[in-house]
């Protein structure tokens, strides 16, 4: 055998052995925001005027297709689309069509979305055909007005019509409710009546400080420990095993009989059992979302149409995996943890 035949062969095999980090945690979870863009300015995620990405920095489909399979080949069977805003980006349907061939083969078992829901009546028969059978929307309240102020930008009326496209396509809603003290704290037994009655878990989130924004974060966390104590004086909560591959730890409300998550971030940390990593929309590969680390992986990408150059990146990227974040919010760290945005790294 030649040398160079060997070395193709050695190469392929290496890059077929599942993608294990120094912890000894299986990457079995790959989160890919496809557009850093949206169209609404969540207060605590966005400034009102961002600077967003030229186009041309962007991998375009065909390389996020080539960038999700290489994971794949790795042992990625769950794979998060999101952004910014997902469904903002033009044709993403292309994308959601092309991965589906990976669901169709077994090597993927999840394909889903995040969203803030403003473009599902739009799409969600066609991620229905695709395979998409969960999806994650984000709503932090039913009120029209605080809606409105709290996106800065958005329609409440459309986020509604889009759950109801995607119920009525067959497809299971998750609801994320970012907590935010004083603003729809009072709200969550109301939120959760309405989504249970509608068949949808809700989880709760920690608002985690992340990238410069207006206003001070301090005062919009609440912890969900206090979140779950309020609960109780309307629901009687038992804790259940149910997990989604994601980092939510879930309880039943026995009024309602619906799931309630709660993510932690903050209060309770739940790095040991990472099996995550996230991909930007320029290829940039974060291996922990509270930590600055991360690798170029459009470069190897781009540099050759053979993958081995991208699974080695993708492999030394691996390799450096933190143990874990260390986020706080407290008055002495004012300062967001890691400067870039929820939008850039993608929920
Ligand atoms: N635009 C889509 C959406 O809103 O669902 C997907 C991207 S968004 C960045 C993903 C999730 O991150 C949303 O549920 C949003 O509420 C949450 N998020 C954004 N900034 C956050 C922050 N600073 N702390 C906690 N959650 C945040
Ligand atoms: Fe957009 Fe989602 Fe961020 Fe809100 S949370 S600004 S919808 S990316």
């Amino acid at each position: 055998m030649g040398g160079r035949a060997y070395i193709e062969i050695m190469e392929t095999l290496a890059s077929a052995s599942p993608l294990v980090d120094p912890f000894g945690r299986a990457i079995s979870y790959l989160r890919v925001s496809v557009t850093d863009r949206c169209d609404f300015r969540c207060v605590y995620c966005m400034s009102e005027d961002m600077n967003f990405l030229p186009k041309h920095d962007l991998l375009s489909l065909e390389e996020l297709d080539r960038l999700c399979t290489a994971f794949i080949e790795r042992g990625t069977t769950k794979l998060r689309i999101t952004g910014g805003e997902p469904l903002v980006r033009r044709d993403v349907m292309h994308l959601f069509e092309s991965l589906s061939r990976h669901l169709t083969t077994g090597a993927l078992h999840e394909l889903t979305l995040t969203t803030n829901g403003s473009q599902l009546a739009r799409f969600a028969s066609q991620l229905a055909a695709f395979g998409v059978r969960r999806i994650n929307v984000s709503l932090d309240t039913l009120d029209a007005q605080k809606f409105r102020a709290i996106t800065r930008w958005g329609d409440l009326d459309k986020v509604l019509a889009g759950i109801d496209a995607a119920l009525a396509a067959g497809i299971d809603v998750k609801l994320n409710v970012v907590a935010l003290r004083g603003f729809n704290d009072q709200e969550f037994p109301e939120i959760i009546r309405w989504a249970h009655g509608k068949g949808m878990d809700v989880t709760f989130i920690e608002v985690m400080p992340l990238g410069e924004i207006e206003g001070a974060r301090v005062d919009q966390y609440i912890s969900l420990n206090e979140v779950r104590a309020n609960l109780l004086d309307q629901f009687s909560l038992t804790d259940i095993t149910y997990q989604t591959g994601g980092p939510a730890r879930y309880v039943r409300a026995h009024e309602t009989g619906g799931r309630i998550g709660f993510i932690t971030p903050l209060s309770h940390n739940f790095c040991e059992s990472c099996n995550r990593v996230r991909v930007t929309c320029t290829g940039t590969l974060y291996m922990c979302l509270g930590q600055e680390d991360a690798a170029d992986l459009r470069t190897p990408l781009r540099a050759s149409p053979n993958d081995g150059p991208l699974h080695r990146a993708i492999e030394a990227a691996i390799a450096r995996k933190p143990k874990g974040h260390d986020f706080v919010i407290d008055r002495k760290t004012m300062a967001p943890a890691v400067g870039r945005h929820m939008s850039v790294t993608g929920g």
